[in-house]
């Protein structure tokens, strides 16, 4: 509800032979007779998206991007930034989550400096750590390795990696608060725990949105393994 903009996939073929044919981009002023947009409120608190409906709407052929019936290869282009960009939203820096995860240990657990009593809690945050390590390494071979700026379908991998780290990572944060992890408003918890809770709630999605694990995992089969495709 902050865009003024929408660009919309749009069928434009409908006897095309395949179903990635005749797709076709179009930007959408969201001022135009027939667009309703309706804002979404997340479980997490926000509300970064909505849901828009179209009827009959009218827009001009001027706003076509790229050619009639292509899309589909602009939507991959598109597609391929936005797993990237959400696989790696866990890799802010090296490090970043275990030292998250042991700073929430400390301060729930009343831990002091030091090496943290519990061995398995322990045991869980070296896990972390390493398969962060790992991630970042990918991340950087994966760089290294780009012809160009948009990511093929080895975003898929980042996506995949780096959403389930994320979720590994919020689950670990939480399990370490204890009660102090169930606040998701109100009295007796600081501001701190309550955005940790809704960032939790919010890691949930990200194995999802983007194009869901599984379907991720059939791309990279596909092809970056170079896999038959499965029965359908
Ligand atoms: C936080 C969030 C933000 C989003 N933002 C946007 C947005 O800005 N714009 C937009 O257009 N959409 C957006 N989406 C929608 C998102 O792209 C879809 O939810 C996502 O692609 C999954 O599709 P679906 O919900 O139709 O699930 P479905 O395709 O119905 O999948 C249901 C289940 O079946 C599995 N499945 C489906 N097909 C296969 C297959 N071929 N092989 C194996 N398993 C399969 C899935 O993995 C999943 O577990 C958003 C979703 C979320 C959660």
């Amino acid at each position: 509800n902050l865009s003024d903009w929408i660009y919309c996939l749009t069928r434009t073929d409908p006897n095309a032979p395949k179903k990635q044919v005749g797709i076709s981009v179009i930007l959408a002023d969201l001022s135009t007779p027939g667009i309703t947009v309706r804002r979404i409120d997340l479980i997490s608190g926000y509300s970064p998206f909505c849901e828009t409906f179209f009827d009959n709407v009218r827009v001009p052929a001027a706003n076509l991007v790229g050619k009639e019936n292509e899309g589909w290869t602009i939507a991959k282009a598109i597609l391929g930034h936005e797993r990237s960009s959400i696989g790696r939203s866990i890799a802010r820096q090296p490090g970043s989550a275990q030292r998250e995860v042991v700073a929430r240990a400390r301060k729930h657990l009343g831990a002091g400096e030091g090496a943290i009593p519990d061995p398995l809690l322990r045991d869980e945050i070296a896990t972390l750590g390493m398969l962060e390590e790992a991630f970042h390494l990918t991340l950087a071979r994966i760089q290294q390795s780009a012809e160009s700026g948009t990511p093929g379908p080895e975003g898929s991998i980042t996506k995949i990696v780096g959403t389930e780290l994320k979720q590994m990572r919020f689950e670990l944060g939480m399990k370490v608060a204890g009660i102090q992890g169930l606040g998701w408003e109100g009295p007796g918890f600081d501001e701190d725990d309550l955005q940790y809770t809704r960032d939790w709630l919010r890691s949930r999605a990200s194995t999802i949105e983007g194009g869901s694990s599984e379907i991720q995992k059939n791309i990279v089969s596909k092809r970056v393994l170079g896999l038959p495709e499965g029965k359908k």
